[in-house]
């Protein structure tokens, strides 16, 4: 058998068992994923790139000259789409070079077995230049993929670099300010010859300021929690005007101080959710609107209400007449460390890490619900939150 015939037999082979050899592959793959990572499990998305990968390969062993793995971009892009896939569900690097190598001895094992069945007839020395051949085939499509996955960590690395770097300047910030007016009020207070009724006053700053301070360092605690720990619900059957009643008396100092009404609709449907992470979207969001609502209105408020949605869940929404949210900021607001009034000199003064909504995002996750947000500058804005019909 000529060398050309030889390479021609076993790559005909290798493109007819094309979905064997995957299956093989992922059989061998299923043996060494670790089943506590299931979010990292390559999924069926991932089972269909490697067939068509294995018959690219197999034209390159026929004919690498017409089918030069590195000049088709067809193939390379297949192997970077599986390196954002894999990136998408968040495996490691170490697992992606692993699935290439497993690759590498699926088919190589393939090209022996075949080999061997040729008995004599197989050229001397054509399996060792077919094997080079395909140990070449799989490193491009390896590098295409780890190329294109590393990118994409190395960008996301930088954004939360980025992020991490402004959280520092916006929790310094929250932080000084608050410190800064205890430091000073305290000095009153302690001064041997102040007046009653100026200490009183100061008191009560103190008493303002820490709270702030309390407040900020919740939120934070409050996001790691959320996030990191996930807690265990407390699941009732409750009213929402009870549950947004609670969270607006909790808020009244604040509405208060602000000149902000808070209305919550009478006889709202009742929900059976886990009622403290709807609290804290509640006290997030009506914050929010005290928060930002508009000095140069007469007629400051936020207001709750609710609804039955036709799925049986309920829509709830939390409607401010504030200072609105800029278009642009609309598709970032939940992030976190991400505020919407930055170039506003007007708003500089209020208080705010850029948390709270993203606080407000991982609860409406946890509770099977969505959340919309729309808005305008000058008028002000809704949170739409749509319940499901019941959360176990
Ligand atoms: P912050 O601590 O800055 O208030 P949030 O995550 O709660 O952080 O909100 C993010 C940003 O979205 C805010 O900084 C603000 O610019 C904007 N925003 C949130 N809610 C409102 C609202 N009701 N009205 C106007 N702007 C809002």
């Amino acid at each position: 058998m000529l060398t050309a015939e030889y390479d021609s037999a076993i790559a005909q082979r290798m493109q007819d068992q094309h979905r064997e050899l995957a299956a093989r592959w992922f059989e061998r793959l299923l043996a060494l994923v670790p089943v506590q990572a299931p979010d990292i499990f390559p999924s069926a998305a991932l089972l269909d790139h490697i067939p068509e990968l294995i018959v690219q390969i197999s034209g390159y062993l026929r004919d690498p000259a017409e089918h030069a793995i590195s000049a088709n971009t067809a193939v390379l892009d297949k192997a970077r789409e599986l390196g954002d896939l894999r990136h998408v569900q968040r495996a490691s690097l170490h697992q992606v070079l692993r699935e290439y190598q497993i690759l590498w001895v699926v088919l190589s094992t393939f090209v022996v077995e075949q080999t061997e069945g040729l008995g004599s007839e197989a050229p001397p020395g054509g399996v060792a230049t077919l094997l080079q051949r395909l140990q070449g085939a799989v490193n491009v499509l390896s590098q295409a993929t780890v190329e294109t996955f590393v990118g994409l960590y190395t960008a996301t690395i930088r954004e939360q670099a980025q992020r991490l770097e402004e959280f520092t300047r916006l929790a310094a910030h929250e932080w000084r300010q608050p410190l800064s007016t205890l430091q000073v009020g305290l000095a009153v207070i302690r001064h041997p010859n102040v007046e009653a009724d100026r200490s009183a006053r100061m008191w009560e700053v103190v008493d303002r300021n820490l709270r702030q301070l309390i407040d900020v360092t919740q939120k934070l605690e409050a996001v790691t929690r959320l996030r990191d720990l996930g807690d265990t619900p407390l699941v009732q059957t409750i009213s929402l005007t009870t549950v947004a009643q609670e969270a607006a008396r909790q808020l009244r100092d604040m509405a208060d101080a602000k000149s902000v009404e808070l209305v919550v609709q009478d006889a709202m449907p009742e929900v059976t959710l886990d009622v403290g992470r709807l609290e804290l979207v509640l006290l997030n969001l009506l914050s929010n609107g005290i928060k930002y609502a508009d000095p140069r209105k007469e007629e400051r408020r936020v207001e709750v209400t609710a609804a039955p949605s036709p799925d049986g869940g309920c829509r709830l929404a939390v409607r401010d007449n504030g200072v609105g949210i800029p278009e642009h900021a609309l598709n970032t607001v939940f992030r976190r460390f991400t505020r919407a009034h930055v170039d506003r000199p007007d708003l500089s003064g209020v208080p705010g890490l850029g948390l709270g909504l993203a606080i407000v995002d991982d609860c409406v996750d946890a509770l099977g619900a969505t959340i919309a947000v729309e808005s305008a500058e000058g008028l002000g804005t809704t949170f739409l939150v749509s319940l499901p019909a019941t959360q176990g």
